[in-house]
């Protein structure tokens, strides 16, 4: 049996609906983010049910593919756009985030020339150190120049970026430089903006405890609808209605015994590179899986759905399972189950040598 993926579609509704549910609550509207899942159309469809308006994604081919089905939702561009792709940035998305003074005049010409409107969240880096600008009085300023010169573009808002490269957490502190950003912008510009985009999964932990600053009225969320993301910052107990097992990962026994637990020989480094310890604890029970770093980048990322069982490392190809400890006696051919955490989710959902299947 291939590495199978079981997408619960039942699980990602009630996912998306305490997410949508939890902010609408606070004033808060969230774009539902795809690229974590591939933009598997099954996983889109539900989202898009669950009554969600926008969606978004860091990659094209994500959505084209939301265009092509011809969803009511708008569609945004996550990753700011490369100057080789404006063309495309203006046929398929709808809005984009920015941060390129140079890159806003090329959308703004192609906007033209495609006789559309593309719509732009100007990103302020607030301290995470990917994209964005990082002082406030050159937002401010671009802000402004977007609003008057650039003709066929829409200004829609600000927003932010973190816990992502410099794992910044979000805060009420650095959230409120955000809000007095957009505030000062519609005070140049004489408007209110639509749009003050306070971050990712990781900022619904301020939703929570009300914590939000006022004056954010919009987040971008992936990770929450699909697995409770680890790095989410949620403690336990909160978000009792999101669940982390949406997507559960299958996958075949193909070796199974008992073998020492120190390596025999003379160590140099494993099949990537690493130079490793192991710690001898005798010979001890253990399976080799029909998966690896192919299908999901690395062991550390899955979650066996049985509590005694331990992943030891994988290669490209093989998992190493210890299961000395399983209370259920594993034979050969039998399927171990995983859950996913983010990185995992990229991967399996990515790689076609993994089979999806989705269950309602
Ligand atoms: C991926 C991404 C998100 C979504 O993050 P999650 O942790 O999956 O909620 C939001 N914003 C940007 C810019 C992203 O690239």
């Amino acid at each position: 049996m291939n590495p199978t993926l079981e997408i619960h579609k039942g699980k990602i509704a009630k996912n998306a609906e305490a997410v949508l549910n939890l902010c609408r609550g606070r004033g808060i509207e969230p774009a539902a983010v795809i690229k974590g899942y591939n933009a598997i159309d099954d996983v889109t469809d539900v989202i898009v049910e669950a009554g969600y308006k926008t969606l978004s994604s860091s990659r094209l081919p994500h959505l084209r593919a939301v265009k092509r089905r011809g969803y009511r939702a708008a569609s945004l561009m996550l990753r700011l756009p490369m100057l080789s792709e404006i063309r495309e940035v203006v046929e398929v998305c709808d809005a984009s985030l920015n941060s390129e003074a140079e890159t806003l005049a090329r959308l703004d010409a192609e906007a033209s020339q495609q006789g559309k409107r593309h719509g732009v969240i100007l990103m302020r880096d607030l301290g995470d150190l990917r994209e964005g600008i990082i002082d406030s009085p050159r937002l401010i300023e671009l802000a402004c120049r977007t609003e008057r010169c650039h003709k066929n573009l829409d200004l829609l808002g600000i927003g932010s970026n973190l816990s992502c490269y410099g794992s910044v957490m979000p805060t009420c502190q650095n959230l409120s430089l955000l809000a007095d950003d957009a505030a000062e912008i519609e005070r140049e510009i004489g408007r209110k903006l639509d749009v003050v985009s306070g971050g990712e999964s990781t900022s619904l932990q301020l939703l929570l405890r009300n914590e939000m600053p006022g004056g954010i009225n919009h987040l971008r969320i992936g990770g929450a609808i699909m697995l409770r993301a680890e790095f989410s910052g949620l403690r336990e107990g909160e978000m009792p209605d999101v669940t982390d097992d949406t997507l559960i990962l299958k996958v075949e026994i193909i070796e199974i015994g008992e073998k020492p637990t120190h390596p025999i020989g003379v160590l140099g480094v494993d099949c990537f590179g690493n130079k490793k310890t192991f710690e001898d604890r005798g010979v001890r029970r253990r399976a080799l899986a029909a998966i690896g770093a192919f299908d999901v980048g690395s062991h550390e990322k899955l979650v066996p759905l049985d509590e005694n069982m331990k992943i030891l490392g994988c290669s490209s190809d093989h998992m190493i399972i210890d299961i000395h400890d399983c209370a259920r006696r594993y034979a050969l051919g039998d399927i171990a189950e995983f859950k996913l955490l983010y990185q995992a989710m990229l991967y399996a959902t990515a790689n076609p040598m993994v089979s999806k299947v989705v269950i309602d």
